[in-house]
């Protein structure tokens, strides 16, 4: 039976400006969840991910926090639109940015960069309040005035002194965040949670890793996917006039709403691409095997997943893969999005 991917309607209770451009909102949403994962909202037909910065132990309401992005579809229309009473359509919550069961008592430093804080900030809480673990936590700013979540991060350190240690970065204070500020934090005993932009993340993993710190403690959540540019459907050729020096034999055939497309299979393209590809808007988030929004049931031959952080062994053994991250093994291949 597949896991329930459908969309649930949640009510926004409060709204609570956090920075300028920062907001959070808390919602009656009767999910479960843990630390560190997410929700995806549908908002005018996109969809868009939103980690939950409350913590199931310590909040008795499910936030998230939106940072407005400039020209940014969803997040510019969730802080424009958004009231409370209002109501989003939202998926039960996912990913595994999550606490390790088997770490209660291994050291845990967070790595949180801008709006990186949000499910930063709900795993500290929760190690803190569930667990003996020494927390420390380097937040990296463009200002004060951006800086998420300050007042609370202060309270939270008064509340467990000498396990939470706090390390603030400001760039227009300090400049980029370097190597040696990480190196510092190195702890190759410690889990380390990442979160933040690109060249954040890169810096913090890279200077980890060459610092000695195993890749199996070194946890990362990317809100960022790789761009990608739509086909429009009626540009789609047909598998006879495909010419792309990349292309194999075999073909993908993938059904969406009812409807169903063949493309000639490609050299390295996921089954999510090969959908672009045939013209479709399949549904997507992570883009990095973590979220199963792009989960899809394959009827008809077999495709290897490069990673899969979000899939358990009974939705494989039944079919499903996640789109993002299969590539056919197989040179017919069929796949059902299920809505
Ligand atoms: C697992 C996960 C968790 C996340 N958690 C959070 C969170 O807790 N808080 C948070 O704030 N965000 C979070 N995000 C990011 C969030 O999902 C969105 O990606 C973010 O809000 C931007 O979405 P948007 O629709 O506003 O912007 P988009 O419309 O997707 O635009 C993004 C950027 O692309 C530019 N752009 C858009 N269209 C074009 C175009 N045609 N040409 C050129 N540039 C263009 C925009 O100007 C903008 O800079 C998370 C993402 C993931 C995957």
């Amino acid at each position: 039976m597949a896991r329930d991917h459908g969309f649930h309607p949640v009510r926004i209770t409060r709204i609570v400006d956090e920075t300028p451009d920062t907001r959070t909102f808390a919602l009656d949403a009767p999910f479960p969840y843990r630390a560190g994962q997410f929700l995806t909202f549908k908002v005018c037909g996109t969809l868009r991910s939103y980690s939950m910065s409350s913590s199931p132990d310590t909040d008795g309401e499910l936030c998230v926090t939106v940072k407005r992005v400039p020209g940014g579809l969803v997040s510019g229309w969730l802080h424009t639109h958004l009231r409370p009473g209002d109501t989003l359509e939202a998926t039960r919550p996912g990913g595994s940015f999550c606490l390790r069961t088997d770490a209660v008592e291994r050291p845990l430093v967070g790595y949180a960069g801008g709006s990186g804080i949000t499910p930063v900030f709900s795993l500290v809480k929760s190690a803190l309040a569930t667990t003996p673990r020494s927390v420390s936590l380097l937040t990296a700013h463009q200002s004060s005035g951006s800086a998420i979540f300050r007042e609370a991060l202060d309270a939270l350190a008064a509340r467990h002194p000498g396990r939470l240690r706090l390390h603030d970065h400001l760039d227009d204070r300090d400049g980029l965040v370097g190597a040696e500020e990480i190196r510092a934090l190195a702890d190759r005993d410690a889990d380390h949670y990442i979160c933040g932009p690109e060249p954040f993340m890169a810096l913090v993993e890279s200077t980890l890793t060459a610092a000695g710190t195993p890749a199996e403690r070194i946890f990362v959540e990317r809100f960022t996917p790789a761009p990608f540019k739509e086909t429009p459907a009626d540009a789609v050729p047909a598998p006879s006039e495909e010419t792309s020096a990349d292309a194999v034999p075999g073909t993908v055939t993938v059904d969406l709403r009812g409807q169903r497309r063949t493309v000639p299979q490609r050299v390295g393209e996921t089954l999510l691409q090969s959908a672009r590809r045939a013209g479709f808007t399949p549904p997507f988030s992570c883009e990095s095997g973590d979220c199963a929004t792009c989960m899809a049931r394959l009827t008809d031959g077999e495709a290897k997943m490069r990673v899969n952080n979000a899939l358990d062994a009974d939705e494989i053994a039944e079919g499903y893969v996640l789109t993002c991250q299969a590539e056919p093994t197989t040179a017919e291949v069929t796949v059902i999005y299920e809505d």
